[in-house]
């Protein structure tokens, strides 16, 4: 029992130490076991960089693992962003995509001020552009289903007619397997050189 006691309250301080760890600077917040502290100093140092002190000082991001499809949200005038966990598990530059999205959001009302702002207006894009994300779609829905249909690449043998799906597209050139290795030994032949189908 004693030693049973003694594992007990080491497991209890290593999880206070590692809730400590996670709670750091935003511990007054109302969500702040889901503030994301990294995420927060990357924007608030971007804001900074922009001399946009009183955003600096302010903005939040968070996880809201409620979000369904949206991919990101951003607050006014709580200048708080808020994303979706769906997100992790993509490339990396969705998530920053995404970030950056919203924080040209709260750039943009920032710089407004009273003004009144079109949402994904041009004083959002000017944002964006200085965020490295010129051309930025006003889309906030997870990008699963427009990859899908854009990474679709279709293949065809010449010779026998055999389609193949690719979710890249090739770079190098590519001959049909079947074809070769019936008719030229399993070598690479030009003759049965797969074909890029247009969508
Ligand atoms: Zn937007
Ligand atoms: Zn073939």
């Amino acid at each position: 029992m004693a030693r049973m006691g003694r594992l007990m309250s080491q497991l209890e301080f290593r999880w206070l130490s590692w809730l400590r760890v996670q709670t750091t600077p935003a511990a007054h917040q109302e969500h702040a076991d889901k503030t994301d502290s990294k995420l927060t100093a990357w924007c608030a140092e971007t804001c900074k960089s922009l001399n946009m002190q009183e955003l600096s000082r302010r903005v939040r991001v968070s996880w809201n693992a409620r979000m369904q499809t949206t991919a990101g949200r951003a607050w006014w005038p709580d200048r708080a962003i808020e994303l979706n966990p769906k997100l992790k598990p993509l490339p990396p530059e969705e998530l920053w995509r995404t970030l950056k999205h919203e924080l040209a959001h709260l750039i943009a009302y920032e710089r407004a001020g009273r003004r009144h702002t079109e949402p994904h207006g041009p004083e959002w894009q000017a944002a964006c552009a200085e965020l490295g994300i010129p051309g930025e779609h006003p889309y906030h829905t997870l990008p699963f289903k427009r990859r899908r249909m854009k990474r679709n690449y279709t293949y065809v043998c010449p010779n026998c007619l055999t389609s193949l799906h690719r979710v890249k597209p090739i770079r190098r050139m590519v001959a049909c397997y079947a074809c070769c290795r019936k008719f030229n030994n399993g070598a690479y032949h030009d003759r049965f050189r797969l074909i890029a189908k247009k969508p």
